[in-house]
């Protein structure tokens, strides 16, 4: 049986465009899908659009269309960038599909007949962009949104609560008994420090008076579904556990067997980690669910030293750097630059210093390698012995194992870019156009050439997750049928193989 992940990305609210910030989470995941997919894991890859709430709601309304056409609009736009992008991901949600509904539906009544509802009422101030209550003290200048820093509004109503602070303590023991549940450690800690004070309630719904734009309560009629609610349970409805059909004693609630729950991992920006290391594992234990296995909270991008923010007019659009230097370049630049978890700074000069790597020193071996195997063997690789970086190719592939283990992708990456490097060094100390003009080293030359040509083969495996499209070329130059596994790469024999030059995997680009 082949090992399942599954892996989620959070479902993006449909009320802006795909930036940045998107780009890196939905690419960060689907390398890792791609990595569990060359080792022969089957996988869910789950992305999708957040569509409920008073933003789309209040949106619609300032475009004079309904919230329905707006959601439309908006999932089409992040799954064409998505496919811009090479994003192979396995299922698009929608929050705001009949069986989603259902499944929030059947989930929001169990936590009811478990007894961890009540309803009370809510007086304070509110932001309508981040949909939460924050208190008097929490305040900006001017009663101002603390995260966002638009005008907060005075809000009194009559809410259903969720009896979040009766699992605080089996939240702390879960996060103290799974070293790894949060990655990376520094988050878990920031975790572990929020939980330190008592942990309040949470409500759930909001006064069909003030949201109609949502799913209503199955048992109030009068109320909607809070927006993160719904939008968490998206993963639980992606992975088939429960057949809402079956309404709130579905089986599947309690026993996932045979679906795609619990699930793997969780990826997700740090500013939504508290409502997925905090609000969903306690909802879950509420339900009665077993909880998700990992949670990966990455950091942001800023620009130079600046927050990216659509009033700073500072936003990086991935779409045109795509255009630009092509999917590849923009995927490797993001899951590079960025050390997994903390933040990073985009700045076009780094840019171009990551996309030089993949010209100068990937490209470059590949140019080399595949030439002189034409110019020297008629484009023919020679059956000599292959293994000459085989000690460099064992020890890529063990800190390549070693640092995905921990979701360090960023050093995986850097551990594959080393091996082109040690492959170009290779070439330099064997000196093949020296091989070459002595026919006494013959032998030497055919060794020298397929070794390039092995190596080239892992390293076409060890980039495909990244750089999906170059290197899938590169494979057909090689005169592959397709990317190899890194199985299948590390002993392969490549005597006798047809080789093709072509151009420059990255072409030069002018600055
Ligand atoms: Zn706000």
């Amino acid at each position: 049986m082949p090992h399942r992940t599954y892996l989620t990305t959070p479902i993006y609210y449909a009320s802006g465009a795909p930036h940045i910030g998107h780009a890196y989470t939905t690419i960060l995941a689907d390398a890792l899908a791609r990595f569990a997919r060359q080792s022969g894991d089957d996988v869910l890859f789950l992305t999708g659009t957040d569509e409920h709430g008073p933003k789309i709601e209040e949106e619609a309304a300032r475009r004079g269309v309904e919230p329905i056409e707006l959601c439309d609009e908006m999932a089409a736009r992040f799954r064409s960038a998505w496919e811009r992008l090479d994003i192979g991901f396995d299922r698009f949600i929608r929050t705001t599909e009949d069986e989603h509904k259902a499944v929030v539906r059947a989930f929001v009544q169990r936590l009811h007949d478990r007894g961890h509802l009540y309803a009370g009422s809510y007086e304070g101030w509110y932001c309508v962009h981040e949909e939460r209550y924050w208190t008097e003290k929490d305040l900006g200048p001017d009663n101002t949104c603390p995260d966002c820093g638009r005008p907060v509004r005075r809000i009194e109503e009559e809410n259903w609560f969720f009896r979040m602070s009766t699992f605080q303590d089996a939240l702390v023991a879960h996060i103290r008994d799974h070293p790894d549940w949060i990655v990376p450690e520094v988050r878990r800690n920031e975790v572990l420090g929020f939980l330190e004070k008592p942990l309040g309630d949470l409500s759930i719904s909001r006064p069909r008076s003030r949201v109609q734009w949502g799913i209503p309560l199955p048992f109030d009629d009068d109320h909607v579904i809070y927006v993160w609610v719904d939008a968490l349970v998206n993963y639980l409805t992606a992975s088939g556990a429960v057949d809402p059909s079956l309404g709130p004693e579905a089986p599947g609630f309690e026993d996932p067997t045979g679906s795609w729950w619990p699930a793997d991992l969780h990826i997700m920006g740090k500013d939504i980690l508290t409502t997925h290391a905090v609000y969903w594992p306690t909802l879950l234990m509420g339900a009665g669910v077993p909880l998700p296995r990992h949670l990966l909270a990455h950091g942001w991008w800023v620009v130079g030293e600046t927050k990216m923010s659509k009033s700073l007019g500072n936003v990086i659009d991935p779409l045109q750097l795509q255009e630009q230097y092509g999917t590849d370049a923009v995927r490797w630049y993001l899951l590079r630059e960025m050390p997994t978890g903390s933040d990073a700074s985009y700045t076009p000069e780094r840019f171009l210093v990551r996309y030089e790597e993949l010209a100068n020193v990937l490209g470059n071996l590949a140019q080399r390698a595949l030439s002189m195997i034409v110019r020297y063997r008629d484009g023919v690789v020679p059956e000599g012995d292959a293994g000459g970086l085989d000690d460099a190719v064992s020890t890529t592939l063990d800190a390549v194992a070693a640092a995905l283990g921990d979701y360090r992708l960023h050093a995986a990456l850097a551990a594959a870019m080393d091996l082109a490097r040690e492959a170009n060094g290779y070439v330099e100390a064997r000196e093949p156009w020296a091989q070459a003009k002595d026919p006494a080293r013959a032998g030497d030359l055919d060794d020298t050439l397929a070794t390039l040509a092995r190596v080239l083969g892992v390293l076409a495996a060890l980039f495909h997750p990244v750089c999906p499209e170059r290197s899938a070329e590169l494979a057909r130059r090689l005169g592959l049928s397709g990317v190899q596994t890194l199985q299948e790469a590390r002993t392969d024999a490549p005597g006798g193989r047809t080789v093709e030059r072509g151009d420059p995997l990255f072409p030069r680009v002018d600055v």
